[in-house]
Order: C-alpha cells, then structure tokens, then sequence
C-alpha cells in the first residue's frame, strides 16, 4: 500500500509510474496513475509480464528430468509422466527409428510399431534401451547398411 509501481494505464494508454490503492490476496489490485491521476485496476507492465513468461527449453528441462527420474525408479511410466513426455516430444521433433542409426540418451524416437519412444540408456555400441508408452524395448542401432 502507497508503493509505487509500474503499471498500464487505459487512459493514458502507456506505461507510466501508479501509486498502490488497494491490494487483494496479497496482490497489488487498484492503482492510481502517477501522471492522469486515474484510478483503476492493476495491469503489470510489459516488462513484468515478459519476465515472467519462461523460456521453453527451461521448461523442456524440468519436464525431462522429471521423466527421467520416474524411469529410472519405475519400469512403467504414469499416464501422467508419458503425456508429460510426449508434449516434450512434440516440441523435439521425434526421430524416425533406423537400425542402422545412431542414438544418444534422452533423444525421442518414433517407433513403425511401438510408436514414440524415449531412449532411456544406451547399452553399447549396437544397443539403446527404450522406453515406449506400454513397455521397455532394446533396439538396435549402429546396424552396418
Ligand atoms: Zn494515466
């Protein structure tokens, strides 16, 4: 209360400095515009606003080690976790699986008939374990043409 802050104002239609009137569940929620003197609801500036949208591959973070560390403590995943995964999945663009491909840990394959999968660990140099939405599968790679 009686703060200072940034705000829109709709009058001004800019962002200009507001004194707090009001605050509601420990919000800032009525303003009054430091330059027309009008007062109205709180709207973040676009500076707040753009510093809170997080960026995806922060997000594409937390959700891959969440999976990660549901898969090495289960064998199956929740429903849950696998939607978790494919949004990820979605946003990585799956690569088609090749046999005769090479793969890493953590990269989503698209499997002919098990469908997407993620590769949980690679065993060696011909094998990746991979985890799809009903079972664990050992596939193939590195397969000479
Ligand atoms: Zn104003």
């Amino acid at each position: 209360m009686g703060d200072e802050t940034d705000s829109i104002c709709p009058r001004c239609d800019d962002e200009t400095i507001h004194r707090v009137v009001a605050m509601k569940e420990k919000k800032i929620h009525l303003v009054v515009c430091g330059r027309c003197n009008s007062q109205h609801r709180y709207r973040p500036s676009l500076a707040t606003m753009t510093r809170k949208v997080a960026l995806p591959s922060e997000r594409q973070a937390k959700v891959l080690k969440k999976v990660e560390s549901a898969m090495t403590s289960r064998p199956q995943l929740s429903l849950k976790e696998w939607q978790a995964l494919k949004e990820v999945a979605g946003e990585m663009e799956p690569l088609p699986y090749d046999p005769t491909a090479s793969y890493s840990e953590k990269q989503i394959v698209s499997h002919p008939t098990f469908g997407l999968g993620f590769v949980r660990k690679v065993i060696d140099a011909s094998k990746v374990e991979v985890v799809f939405e009903r079972e664990v599968k050992i596939l193939v790679m590195n397969r000479r043409k």
